[in-house]
Parts: C-alpha cells; structure tokens; sequence
C-alpha cells in the first residue's frame, strides 16, 4: 500500500544529498513559510516564488513548494497584507502550503544547479571551480567469508564507497583466512560454540568520503552473513573530496565563442545571451556557475577557461573581464531554472522508490522578469 510522504520525510531525503552544511553563511535556507509535519500529496518545484508560481501551487492543490530562491530573504520586520509580499504570504497559509528553500546548498551539492548546468553544456572531466567544502576521505577494509565476497562488494559500491576521480566501485581483495572461536549465547553462522573455526576469508579495502561512514557500515552489515562483522576503518591523508560552486569541464568539441554562444542558449533555455570576447576564437575548456557571477570572475580567469558562462554580469565587471582576457557569456540569472525538472527528477525517484503516492512537479511558471526584443 503506496502511502504519502510526511513533509520531514521529504526534506530528510532531499537534504541527504543537497546538505544544508553546503550553504553559505547567512543563506536562509530551509523552512521559510508554513510546517513540515504534515503528509504531502504534491511537492512543486521552482526557482522562484512569486504571486504567479503560488497561483500555479494552489490550483495545483501542491502541499509543499521547494525553491531554489529563498522567499524571504532578509529578515522580516513586518507581515503588511498590504503588500504583494504579504499578500503572497497570507495565501501560503491559507491554502496550507509550506515553502522550502535549498539555495547555495543547492548550488555546491554534487549533482546540484551546476552540475546540471555542466551536464547540459555536456562538459565532461568537470571540476569545482570556487572550493567551499571539503570532505576527508577514510578506508574501511572488511572481512568477509569468500561465498559472500562479491555481495559485501556491491553493497559498498552502492552506498558510495570507491569512488575515485571519474572512476567508481573501486575496491581491492586479498585472501586469507579467518579464524574465531564462538562463545556461549552466540549463534553463529559458521562453526559451533567452543571451537575454533577457519574459514576462506577475503579482505575487501575501499575508500569513502568520511560523511558517509554510517550509510556504509549500514549497508556492509545487511550483506555480511555474519553476526559480528569483523572491520577496521582508517582516517586517511590522501587529498579531501572538494565541494565548491560552480564547474569548470570540456566540451567533446571545440567551437568558436560564436558558436558556442548559440549552444548556450539552445541548450540552457536562455531568451537571450550577452558575449564578452572574439567571437572567432576557439573555445574548449568552459566555467559554468549558476546565479549572479560577478564575484567569479577572478577564478574562472585563473581555471584557464576558454570561456566562462554565468548569469547578472555587470557593465563594469565585463570591463574588467575584458582586459583580462576572460571570455563571457553572461545566460542570465534564469538559466538556473534547470533546477526545475532535475530536482523535480531526483525526488519522485527517491518518492517511488520509497513506495511513496506522493507526486512531485516542476513549475511551468516563467519567473524571468526580463524579455528580449
Ligand atoms: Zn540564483
């Protein structure tokens, strides 16, 4: 029987991947209108919430928004039902809808707003651009009897451990045997009480982002047959795992900014795009990050980056671009609405897969302030 999902329940798998420790300081990210503790039979996704999104929510009968855009974004001195802000805010409640916001969070988490921008642009081999987090990495190896070697193998890999550059399942097996003695009260899988046991072992090593310690345990000891998992984890001293905003990759292949110009507004849905560079020169290597760019600039110039594509790039910051030598083109801010339907993808995975009813939508709402003639 396929129930709905409680609002927490949403923002707990949700948050699973787009963690709220990515965001920046003084993001208000979370909560920001009504409650979670309530059962959601449609969650919408959007980028932006406006009078004509929250329309949208309520003949959508939504129960829950979650908005790239934080709807309050200082804090609130006042709630006038005077003003569209108000007003917005007096029809969320009335029609017990909750509003979620997963902003910077959003935009650092693997997978999150740049990485689909990456992967629109079809960049491969991508990078983080501007370093935020970082995340160390620990080694777990375990012991398991040879019989049960390949599911135990699995398990970590689905969990994510072994995931090294663009490689994944990465795991290394030496054998050996294993010897234990099984005391009374115990019920052992292999052997009998009071006697010593020797059994064809084999020792699976792997790595994992140290956040991941839990989920990884979890599922080792779902697929060892064993009653006591024998296991050892190690800090390591290899390079962290960086987190950061915006992607730095290849394109397959290369192309004049002009037309690279084109691509980018084919592929990202941009009503228009404004270049800052030779239109004939090649292009390979391409910065992408989402929202406003302008504090950027600095670091996709040092990435190398034939051109980098962000949104908001102001007059004078493109001067400064300019004499540098760094390429633009500024998409606009709306590019990020491609958040939209991947968030909108990820969760009603993460929703049937749960066996959840709850259904999850994207927003058709174009939030762009700005037209093009
Ligand atoms: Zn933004």
């Amino acid at each position: 029987m396929s129930k709905q999902a409680s609002g927490q329940a949403i923002i707990q798998e949700f948050e699973s991947w787009s963690k709220k420790k990515y965001a920046e300081d003084g993001d208000p990210i979370g909560l920001q209108v009504g409650s979670l503790n309530k059962k959601i039979s449609k969650v919408m996704t959007t980028l932006d919430v406006l009078p004509t999104v929250v329309d949208e929510a309520i003949r959508e009968e939504v129960d829950l928004i979650i908005a790239h855009h934080p709807i309050l974004y200082k804090p609130l001195k006042k709630i006038n039902l005077d003003t569209e802000q108000g007003k917005m805010v007096e029809q969320l409640i009335k029609h017990d809808i909750t509003v979620y916001a997963a902003h910077t969070n959003l935009d650092v988490a693997p997978g999150g707003v740049n990485d689909m921008l990456a992967e629109a642009l079809g960049l491969s081999n991508t990078e983080v651009l501007v370093k935020t987090h970082e995340e160390p990495y620990k080694k777990i190896a375990v012991f398991v009897p040879s019989t049960h070697e390949s599911e135990v193998r699995e398990a970590l890999g689905k969990a994510g451990a072994g995931f090294i550059g663009g490689y994944s399942d990465c795991t290394f097996s030496s054998e050996g045997t294993g010897r234990f003695k099984p005391k009374e009260g115990t019920n052992p899988y292999l052997g009998e009480q009071g006697k010593v046991e020797a059994v064809n072992e084999v020792k699976i090593e792997s790595i994992f982002p140290a956040d991941d310690q839990t989920k990884i345990l979890r599922a080792v000891f779902k697929a060892h047959p064993y009653e006591e998992v024998a296991y050892d984890i190690y800090p390591l001293e290899n390079e962290p795992k960086h987190y950061g905003l915006g992607r730095i990759g290849k394109l397959e292949n290369e192309m004049t900014l002009e037309e690279f110009a084109q691509f980018t507004k084919e592929r990202l849905g941009s009503k228009g795009v404004r270049i800052v560079g030779d239109l004939s020169s090649t292009v390979k290597k391409v910065a992408v990050l989402g929202g406003d760019g302008n504090k950027f600039i600095s670091a996709a110039r040092f990435s190398g980056a034939d051109v980098f594509v962000s949104g908001d790039i102001y007059y004078h910051v493109a001067h400064d671009a300019m004499m540098e030598g760094l390429q633009i083109i500024d998409a606009g801010h709306n590019i990020e609405k491609i958040m939209i339907e991947g968030v909108r993808k990820k969760l009603q995975t993460v929703m049937t897969e749960k066996k959840y009813s709850t259904e999850v939508i994207g927003s058709t709402v174009d939030t762009d302030p700005f037209q093009f003639k």
